[in-house]
């Protein structure tokens, strides 16, 4: 067993943080031949609660765990790493507007993007912590020498999202459904893609039949899940962030089954008509040595692509708010 993946996680001690550490020590992401190394960042106020997380990880005595570094300083969290989950960003305070939002987390993006130079030269980088697409733009544009299509932002969970809510009016498991894809933002404007998914292997709007429900609710419980499950339990989704995140991963470094895809915000290269360079969520392959594709050649009706501009517009605006941070 002589592979070594080093991971950096931010935000370590937060909600998400906790679910995620575990199931990456136990080797669930990269598999049962890759040892892991852990490379912790939080804000100074944090790493003591990191020390306890730390504890509770050396209590697993989880066989793959190889060393785990705890810091304040992007520069030691992200040096030689191969994998960065940027977890951590400044929560949405009261009153606060999204292009509020989007600028306080300017300069943490700012700044962990510069620090990512230092990491090895095969670096993937998902950005969880919100706004995602836009905070992998920004570190995208700050990390000298990395390439941009190196930088994902995390849509995986609204796809599992759409999944359970496909199989759960087909009466049928999440296993019968395949080929649903997220357009365009991590946010409200999300277009949860149902016209090319298929259940059993034809098409989810046949079997399903209820196309008023499939143009209406089905993609408003999937843009609003993240609102319904904090009115619920009091506290934001966690465990399923961070099974999303984990999903990402593991969809990135397999190569992807035929015939499959997954939901990840890349790098636009034009595809489907959208703005060079924005972090949009397309339907991707992976070939499992590093390297992606969008998938091409979907039919989308008039009725999708008007969705889909409305997303891709947030995600142009967003870029337009913090175009001082952008090489
Ligand atoms: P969480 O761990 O619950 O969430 C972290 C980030 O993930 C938030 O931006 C959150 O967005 C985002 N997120 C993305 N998708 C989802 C989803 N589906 N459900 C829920 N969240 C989602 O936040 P905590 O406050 O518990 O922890 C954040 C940690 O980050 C803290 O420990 C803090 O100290 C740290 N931090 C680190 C920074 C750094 O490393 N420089 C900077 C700022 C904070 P949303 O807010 O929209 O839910």
């Amino acid at each position: 067993m002589s592979n070594l993946v080093k991971v950096a996680v931010t935000g370590a001690a937060g909600q998400i943080g906790y679910a995620l550490l575990f199931r990456l020590a136990s080797g669930e992401a990269f598999g049962p031949d890759t040892r892991v190394a852990l490379h912790l960042l939080e804000i100074p106020p944090a790493l003591k609660a990191v020390e306890g997380v730390v504890m509770e990880l050396n209590d697993c005595a989880f066989p793959l765990l190889d060393n785990i570094v705890i810091t304040d300083d992007a520069n030691v969290a992200f040096d030689g790493v191969n994998w960065a989950l940027l977890v951590g960003a400044k929560p949405r305070g009261k009153g606060m507007e999204r292009g509020d939002l989007i600028r306080e987390n300017g300069p943490i993006f700012t700044t962990q993007g510069k620090a990512l130079s230092k990491a090895a030269s095969d670096l993937n980088v998902l950005v969880v912590g919100n706004p995602a697409n836009t905070n992998a733009l920004i570190a995208a544009n700050n990390a000298d020498g990395v390439p941009i299509e190196r930088f994902h932002a995390m849509t995986r969970l609204d796809q599992n999202r759409a999944y359970a809510q496909l199989a759960e009016k087909a009466g049928v498991t999440v296993n019968d459904v395949s080929n649903v894809t997220i357009w365009g933002n991590h946010s409200a404007t999300q277009y949860p893609d149902a016209e090319n998914a298929k259940i059993n292997g034809k098409p989810a709007y046949d079997v399903i039949g209820h196309h008023d429900w499939l143009r209406s609710e089905f993609i408003t419980t999937v843009q609003k899940r993240g609102a319904a499950i904090i009115a619920a339990r009091g506290l934001s989704s966690a465990a399923s962030a961070a099974n999303g995140a984990i999903d990402h991963v593991k969809s990135m470094v397999n190569k992807t089954p035929e015939g499959h895809w997954f939901s990840a915000a890349v790098p636009s290269d034009g595809s489907y008509g959208i703005a060079e360079g924005i972090i949009f969520s397309y339907p991707v392959t992976s070939d499992g040595q590093g390297n992606y594709s969008i998938v091409q050649g979907l039919s989308l009706s008039d009725w999708a692509k008007e969705k889909i501009a409305v997303t891709e517009a947030e995600l142009r605006d967003e870029r337009e708010t913090v175009a001082d941070l952008l090489k």
